[in-house]
């Protein structure tokens, strides 16, 4: 197994910013993770789980104790309609292979950059679908070391919620339970669905995705147009000229650049329209 000191993180998140974790280690399978849960609970070190880094700002002092990133735990099978995929797996390779074997129903998430556990942790959804349809149970590690198979009512997905987030667990796997269909019409749909993505998202410059929840009854995006922040910069995270939900990594932004546009934004759209933008972006680490 790979294990790295004092690794900076900005070489794996998709802002490509952030400190360095303490100790970074890449398990490859269960008995990896419990290893090092174990490890970690007997010398008291912290524990921090990230997927592909598609969702998440680390700060610029980086994250105290161990760090788990768990791409190298990417299995994915499927027996009939039952897709089962590790929680490294990328979403967007799931998606592929349920198209191989003409398996309809997460044609949505063809373009969510994630991985399979983050897009559990986070219900991560677009286009009218979301994890929580097509996700019928997910096995998780709690923090005393269990594994535990948890049911989809267990996992209480809700708007960008489940679960794992209150009770600090580590997923492992989670099993979909998708419907036969027509190879050629689930790749067009995912076809038209990624052509939509790209022609609203800046893809083509290092973010973390939509930054800001969707506020009851507005939508964060035009109201960081209508507040004229498209453009606004701060060192090198600018508020997307092509999307004003997301922030870019223009010229060797930081961390903080990010955190300071995220606070700018946060307070022009209150003051303007009296509306509280909170993140969907998590933020973890420790300030500089
Ligand atoms: C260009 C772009 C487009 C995007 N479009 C969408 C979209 O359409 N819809 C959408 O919902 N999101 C979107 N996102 C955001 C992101 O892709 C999703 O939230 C994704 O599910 C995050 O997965 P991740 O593996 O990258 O998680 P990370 O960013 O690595 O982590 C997110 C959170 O999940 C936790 N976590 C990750 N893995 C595990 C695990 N195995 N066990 C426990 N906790 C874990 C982390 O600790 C962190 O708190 C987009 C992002 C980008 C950059």
């Amino acid at each position: 197994m790979d294990i790295f000191l004092d690794e900076p993180l900005s070489k794996y998140t998709n802002t490509k910013t952030g400190g360095k974790a303490d100790i970074l280690a890449f398990p490859e399978s269960v008995d990896h993770i419990q290893q090092l849960v174990q490890y970690a609970n007997e010398n008291q070190l912290s524990i921090t789980v990230i997927g592909n880094a598609s969702n998440l700002i680390v700060r610029d002092g980086g994250i105290r104790g161990l760090t788990l990133i768990l791409t190298k735990m990417n299995k994915i099978t499927v027996h009939e309609n039952v897709l089962i995929a590790q929680a490294g797996a990328s979403f967007i390779e799931t998606t592929k292979v349920a198209q191989a074997n003409s398996l309809s129903g997460i044609e949505f998430a063809a373009g969510i950059p994630g991985s399979i556990g983050g897009a559990v942790f986070m219900n991560a959804g677009a286009y009218g679908g979301s994890v929580q349809d097509v996700v019928v149970s997910a096995d998780v590690l709690t923090p005393d070391d269990q594994v535990l198979h948890l049911d989809k009512q267990e996992l209480d997905f809700g708007y960008r919620h489940c679960s794992v987030q209150e009770n600090n667990q580590i997923v492992l796997a989670a099993t979909f339970e998708l419907s036969h269909g027509s190879r050629d019409k689930i790749q067009k749909e995912m076809d038209h669905l990624n052509e939509l993505r790209a022609a609203k998202q800046p893809l083509d410059l290092p973010s973390c995705g939509s930054v800001f929840k969707r506020p009851e009854g507005y939508f964060a995006g035009k109201l960081i147009h209508d507040a004229g922040l498209q453009g606004f910069q701060i060192g090198g995270a600018q508020v997307s000229k092509k999307h004003a939900g997301f922030i870019v990594n223009v010229d060797k932004a930081t961390a903080t650049d990010y955190l300071n546009v995220i606070k700018h934004v946060q307070a022009t759209v209150k003051e303007k329209f009296g509306v509280n933008l909170e993140t969907e972006v998590r933020i973890i680490g420790d300030n500089e």
